[in-house]
């Protein structure tokens, strides 16, 4: 401590800079960073010097400093050798030890910041030009595609030469790997700018399947893959969703299962996992018995460009931009999307999406009236008498094949509080099987209780095959 009151070893340890000042705007102290920085003896400084763009000649040294006391300003500061740098600079006056006002000074360089500042401006300009360009040529590459396409399925019409005709379908199926590729990088450019927009329409979800199917089927039979489909039956007819972007995700996930299967199948199921008044989740699994892929590669899975490796691409061919846009489309619609898969062994892609059921407020205001009944009579009656509850009834099958399904789903999903209550209720389902069903109903139990998915996996698989399913 000196006369003036202030513990300078604190000072003289700050990173800012920190100046004294007397009534005449002379330095009286400054600490090291300032002598570093400014380059002055303690003696030459002078706010006239230091701050020359803020105290020029025409400006009351004690009246600016009145006037700015407490606030932050910006500024110039000057080094001995004429050079400056951009800072806020704060005057706070205070009374030192004997009660006189002193004023300290500390200065904050901004150099950094600026230069942070002009970069990331630079970068958003260079990102928009970058997605504009991408966007527009993108767009112009549509239009010979398509030409080629056309001209193309004219002329398969009029040949009856096999070969020719058979060279005429690869040109057919490079244009259309061509326009898969043209749409990505246009989706991607749009959701990279954030112009990515959802039109939600009512359809008819079994139908789009369907579609779905239907679509990729010739592919699949080519290869001899099994293509099918389930729909849960209380998954809603009519959905509000995005219908376009839904038969994307789709579309993705099937190609690629195709792609990366060379026998056995590829199958699409979708259940309803979350129902409350009109708003409904579904849940998508699209599942091969393809190639896999190892759980290090599963990470870069969803990032943009990304393939899991070069053997692959080259084998496969392919830019790494199908899913990527994928996951953002999911997002968009409120859902989200896993892998669950090894090596050799085939992959299952799990989606959710949430959408809307355009029912009338009568029959939501009769379904909330149903689900308090039906909670009521749970309650009141014991459990043990409903057939759904006695081991191996019709019901209690039916029930026990449901619940499984949506266990499964919780877990791929790692959705681990829902998953649980599946778990309790597959467990009273079940309550009446044998003891070794009931053990291994215990363990999947305790493995959904601590989140360990492979375990959950591998019990549930077991108890699966238990019970015939
Ligand atoms: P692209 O747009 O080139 O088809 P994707 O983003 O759709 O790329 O896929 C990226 C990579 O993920 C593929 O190159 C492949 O290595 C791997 N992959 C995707 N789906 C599967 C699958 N069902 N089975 C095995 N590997 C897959």
């Amino acid at each position: 401590m000196v006369s003036d009151g202030l513990n300078h070893d604190v000072l003289d340890n700050a990173l800012d800079i920190v100046m004294i000042l007397d009534d005449n705007g002379n330095a009286s102290y400054i600490n090291k960073a300032g002598i570093e920085e400014l380059g002055y003896d303690l003696e030459e400084i002078t706010v006239f010097k230091v701050f020359r763009t803020l105290f020029t000649k025409n400006v009351d040294y004690r009246e600016y400093i009145n006037s700015i006391d407490g606030e932050k300003i910006k500024g110039f500061v000057y080094r001995k050798n004429n050079t400056c740098f951009p800072a806020y600079i704060r005057v706070k006056q205070i009374p030192d030890r004997n009660g006189k006002p002193m004023k300290v000074v500390s200065v904050l360089n901004v150099t950094d910041e600026q230069e942070l500042e002009r970069v990331r401006k630079k970068m958003e300009l260079t990102m928009q030009e970058r997605n504009e360009f991408s966007a527009n040529i993108t767009h112009e590459l549509r239009t010979p595609v398509n030409g080629i396409k056309g001209h193309i399925k004219n002329l398969m019409n009029k040949e009856e030469d096999d070969e020719k005709r058979k060279t005429m379908d690869i040109v057919m199926k490079c244009c259309l790997n061509m326009e898969k590729i043209i749409n990505n990088l246009l989706d991607f450019s749009k959701l990279e700018a954030g112009k990515f927009e959802l039109v939600e329409e009512e359809f008819a979800i079994r139908e789009c399947i369907e579609h779905v199917i239907s679509t990729s089927d010739s592919i699949a039979n080519e290869k001899g893959i099994r293509l099918t489909s389930f729909v849960a039956d209380d998954v809603p007819q009519m959905i509000i969703s995005d219908e376009l972007r839904l038969v994307q995700i789709l579309n993705n996930l099937i190609s690629n299962a195709i792609k990366f299967t060379s026998v056995g199948y590829v199958k699409v199921e979708v259940y309803q996992t979350y129902h409350k008044l009109d708003t409904t989740e579904l849940t998508f699994m699209v599942s091969d018995t393809g190639i896999g892929i190892s759980t290090t590669e599963q990470d870069k899975l969803f990032k943009s460009f990304s393939q899991v490796d070069g053997t692959v691409t080259r084998q496969y061919g392919g830019t790494g931009l199908g899913l990527f846009v994928t996951k953002q489309l999911v997002e968009l619609m409120h859902g989200e999307i896993t892998v669950s898969s090894h090596k050799g062994e085939g992959s299952t892609f799990t989606f959710t999406i949430h959408v809307h059921t355009n029912k009338r407020e009568e029959e939501l205001v009769l379904e909330e009236v149903a689900h308090v009944e039906d909670m009521a009579l749970e309650i009141q009656e014991p459990v043990i008498h409903k057939p759904i509850y006695t081991y191996d009834s019709e019901d209690n099958q039916i029930q026990r094949h449901s619940t499984v399904e949506r266990l499964l789903i919780c877990i791929e999903l790692h959705k681990w509080d829902k998953a649980e209550q599946f778990a309790d209720s597959l467990k009273q389902l079940l309550a009446g099987a044998e003891p070794e069903l009931k053990s291994k109903i215990l363990r999947m139990q305790m493995a959904v209780r601590k989140e360990d998915y492979d375990n959950s996996i591998q019990y549930l698989n077991q108890i699966k095959q238990m019970i015939g399913l």
